[in-house]
């Protein structure tokens, strides 16, 4: 029997030559030395050696210690790196340079695989608004009168995103329940994720140019899972009337692995049906293909599945997200992270934040060590997901997992 390659994966792994994540990493005997990575089933390959010694013109984009020059790169460029990539991973003429390229995944540290940019965060499932607004404004309407007619977001903190891995300290801060007479500092008591889906611009755009609808492909290079960490008893004391602030700009943990859009077009649904017309620059009816995305999402806190939100189930596709974003003239850079907003679905265990799951701390929810109504100190939280591949396969997405250290003092 001849040596089984790592490049013979198992029939139906999530992490085949038809997905091709990218990423950032470094070895145990290089820690300082940063290098493009394409994952292919529980191996890293080292993009920009293989570059190298197969003669790509590609060379000087993936022989490079971050995504940043391929995202500035384009579309066309990326289409013809993924062909060049599908091809080292599959033909058996290149196995002799590849292999020796190839790093186990458990034997590499993996980093924020990009420079970020601008960070946007959107509000996108109808589920979740609904939700909040009931949790939130019991007395008013769930939605407000513009949520079905515009992507409501707000804009973030770029430079608290942490890659897949990195500790989140509780953040403190000041909170005040109604029945409080003045705010208290400490802590946050009410510390939670949300599940969503970020996604990455690669080619920027020109100041005052708004980006269509039909841009989003020319523009967005892939998508990743991102988790929005909220403390929400301070954000439910500040958010009022300008929108979250230091209750979510703590931290914002995103996979070490960006799913090139390319790898996902086995996944396009189209978003749930609208009862009425969007304004033209928003309005998708006509398009030829549906810009939604089927990513089947799962929560775990400390390995123990607690939810399974539903990506396709979103009322704003990322493509309206971007046209809505720049359609005032403001210009996208390489870089540009926007989140998907929370992505719950209609039933009760497809919520993606604990704030609905647990109905703001009203009915706990059974860990096997413990309750839970907010994320405690010591929790692990990982979110995975997978999409309908090519051919009956499916397209993993890698993992975002962040663990709660206690405030500091
Ligand atoms: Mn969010």
């Amino acid at each position: 029997m001849p040596e089984q390659s790592p490049l013979d994966l198992p029939e139906g792994d999530p992490f085949g030559p038809h997905n091709l994540p990218y990423g950032v990493f470094s070895t145990a005997d290089e820690p300082e030395r940063r290098r493009i990575g394409v994952r292919i089933g529980g191996h890293v390959l080292d993009a920009g050696a293989a570059a190298r010694s197969l003669g790509s013109p590609h060379t000087t984009l993936l022989d490079h210690s971050s995504l940043n020059p391929l995202l500035a790169a384009g579309r066309t460029t990326w289409s013809e790196v993924r062909r060049a990539l599908t091809a080292w991973v599959t033909d058996p003429g290149h196995r002799s340079v590849v292999e020796p390229l190839l790093h186990p995944l458990s034997e590499v540290r993996l980093h924020l695989p990009y420079e970020v940019a601008d960070y946007v965060d959107f509000y996108a499932s109808e589920h979740h608004a609904t939700n909040v607004g009931q949790i939130f404004r019991p007395d008013g309407a769930a939605l407000t009168p513009n949520w079905k007619h515009l992507p409501i977001g707000y804009h973030g903190r770029s430079g608290t995103i942490v890659v897949s891995g990195t500790e989140v300290v509780r953040p403190s801060g000041q909170r005040k329940t109604p029945a409080e007479t003045a705010p208290v500092f400490g802590p946050s008591v009410k510390l939670d994720i949300e599940a969503e889906v970020g996604f990455l611009v690669g080619t920027p755009s020109a100041l005052g140019q708004p980006v269509g609808l039909n841009e989003f492909r020319d523009h967005v290079f892939g998508l990743f899972l991102l988790n929005d960490w909220s403390a929400r008893d301070i954000q439910a004391w500040e958010y009022v009337p300008l929108g979250p602030f230091l209750g979510k700009s703590f931290a914002t943990s995103v996979s070490a692995w960006v799913t090139p859009l390319e790898a996902l077009e086995a996944a396009r649904v189209a978003p749930p049906a609208r009862d009425f017309d969007l304004l033209p620059y928003l309005d998708d009816s006509t398009a030829a293909q549906p810009d939604g995305f089927d990513l089947r999402i799962s929560v775990e806190i400390n390995g123990q599945e607690v939810s399974t939100p539903p990506f396709a189930t979103m009322y704003w596709t990322a493509a309206q997200q971007l046209a809505h974003m720049t359609v005032n003239g403001a210009s996208l850079r390489t870089g540009d992270v926007y989140g998907s907003g929370t992505v719950s679905g209609p039933e009760v265990g497809q919520r993606g934040s604990l704030l609905e799951l647990t109905w703001n701390g009203q009915d706990a929810i059974e860990l096997t060590d413990g309750k839970r109504t907010f994320l405690e100190d010591g929790d692990e939280v990982t979110l995975t997901a997978w999409a309908p591949g090519p051919d009956g396969t499916r397209v993993g997405l890698g993992e975002v997992r962040g663990k709660i250290t206690p405030a500091n003092a």
